[in-house]
């Protein structure tokens, strides 16, 4: 059947841009997009700026009527209280974002977020009314030991625990092996493990859950690949590390079509 889903394009900027580098990135990108004439009804394109970045952003796009979305790249699975360094889904609700992260491959890695944790942080989001994008992924040694989807799958399962039915939420499978690393998956690996973690989505959630869930890839995501992720009938789009800070790349990203 063919999918209703519209791809979703994000730019995850992890720590680079800051507020005034922020402002010229958006700026540009609009324009670029514009240019092209990007049929904005066919594709979300949507960036994840640093937190002090979110304000700047959110003023510009609301001013200048861009259609471009954006979110934060995390968030605390506290609503508010004595959590020093925090950042609620409150606050980021506040500032009109769409989209959190959670899970990243580097906020389980460096910051010790348990699939538990990630589980809360997802719930937090779409109680304060935000779409989280759960990151899920395996590390080299997974792939090896117990292959590709074994981990992606628990990690999926966990975080889907804690959600209320109805919950819109976006996954983005990211094999740890393949971010940052020039060594994008195959389209045919990537679509062997979203077409799991859909049987997942479908288990936890139901069927309606399942067809509507938007399942990304990320993973060394560059303009001369996309569109052979997004040939395969489960990818719904990407999440881009390196290559979304480059507005004209991120830009042929986007016009992947
Ligand atoms: P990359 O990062 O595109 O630089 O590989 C992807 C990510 O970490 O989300």
């Amino acid at each position: 059947p063919e999918s209703k889903r519209t791809p979703l394009i994000a730019g995850n900027w992890k720590l680079n841009l800051n507020h005034l580098q922020s402002i010229a990135f958006v700026q540009k990108l609009a324009w670029s997009l514009q240019d092209a004439r990007l049929d904005f009804r066919t594709v979300d394109v949507a960036v994840f700026p640093p937190f002090t970045d979110l304000r700047s952003v959110q003023s510009l796009i609301a001013a200048d009527h861009f259609p471009i979305l954006f979110g934060a790249q995390d968030l605390s699975e506290h609503d508010s209280g004595a959590y020093t360094g925090e950042i609620s889904g409150a606050f980021l609700k506040a500032l009109d974002c769409r989209f959190v992260i959670v899970g990243h491959s580097e906020r389980r890695a460096y910051h010790h977020e348990t699939d538990a944790i990630v589980g809360s942080k997802a719930a937090a989001a779409i109680r304060h009314g935000l779409v989280p994008v759960i990151c899920v992924g395996e590390t080299a040694e997974d792939l090896e030991t117990r292959g590709a989807s074994a981990v992606p799958v628990e990690q999926l399962g966990v975080a889907l625990e804690g959600l209320p039915e109805g919950a819109d939420f976006v996954v983005a499978y990211e094999p740890v092996w393949a971010i940052g690393s020039g060594r994008a998956a195959t389209p045919e690996q990537a679509e062997s493990v979203a077409a799991r973690l859909r049987e997942v989505i479908e288990g936890a959630m139901g069927p309606d859950a399942a067809a509507r869930t938007r399942i990304l890839y990320g993973g060394s995501v560059k303009s001369d690949n996309i569109a052979s992720f997004l040939r395969e009938p489960d990818v719904d789009g990407a999440l881009v590390g390196g290559a979304s800070l480059v507005v004209e790349e991120f830009a042929k990203i986007a016009r992947f079509q």
